[in-house]
């Protein structure tokens, strides 16, 4: 068998892509929380993985860096979603891409500042509802911006809303309900097919059997 490596996004999606690779037979040989080490052999002795920062998921996956790459659909589409194929919807991390403002507060006339990490997904969307924008990239706590007469409007991701409320924010229009999705190398489905087809049906397994579970 070729050897598979998959990318997957630390932190919060990390966490709950495990268990769903493990169902599929691949569990890390050591413990990725508690390791500095940023590739894992696993208990699969052909399945290596990697452990990236979520946006560098994509990047990895488009140039064959690695085969088969787990991340956020708000990740995929702001890196653009067309340079990979993303055949499964892992149902996991779920919550919605919003635009959010201070409460009560409407939106001046004309030209709005918006504040956020994706900055070409909200080009578009802006620019699709006929609203000119000039759009400010942070890096975290895009709560602030309004607050702070940085934005306008900020774009961001909204689970329960606490964190809007805990700023005095509130959440305005949903712009995509965002999951974690795996995707593949386009070449790599071509010549890894097999392995990459067996991965992707065991897995899409656990996947039922979770929702079913819920
Ligand atoms: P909440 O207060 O539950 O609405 O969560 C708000 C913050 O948690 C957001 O600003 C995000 O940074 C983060 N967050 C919530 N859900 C996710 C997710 N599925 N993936 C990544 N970050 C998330």
């Amino acid at each position: 068998m070729p050897q598979l490596t998959i990318a997957l996004t630390k932190g919060r999606i990390l966490k709950e892509t495990l268990p769903l690779l493990a169902s599929a037979g691949i569990e890390p040989l050591e413990d990725i929380a508690a390791s500095r080490k940023l590739t894992f052999e696993t208990s699969s002795p052909d399945v290596r993985l990697l452990i990236l920062r979520g946006s560098d998921v994509p990047t990895y996956v488009e140039f064959g860096a690695a085969d088969v790459g787990v991340s956020g659909k708000d990740t995929l589409i702001e890196h653009g979603d067309s340079a990979f194929y993303e055949p499964l919807d892992l149902k996991i991390s779920r919550c919605r891409l919003m635009t959010a403002g201070i409460v009560g507060k409407s939106l001046p006339a004309g030209r709005i500042r918006v504040a956020t990490k994706y900055t070409n997904l909200a080009k578009r969307y802006y620019a699709g509802k006929g609203r000119q924008v000039d759009l400010i990239k942070l890096y975290g706590a895009m709560e602030l911006a309004p607050l702070m007469s940085l934005a306008d409007e900020i774009v961001d991701i909204v689970d329960t809303g606490n964190t809007l409320k805990a700023n005095g924010l509130e959440a305005r229009d949903t712009i995509a309900e965002i999951s974690s999705r795996l995707i593949v190398n386009k070449a790599s489905m071509k010549m890894k097919h097999q392995q990459i087809e067996a991965l992707i049906d065991a897995i899409s397994a656990a996947v039922k059997e979770r929702e079913e579970a819920a």
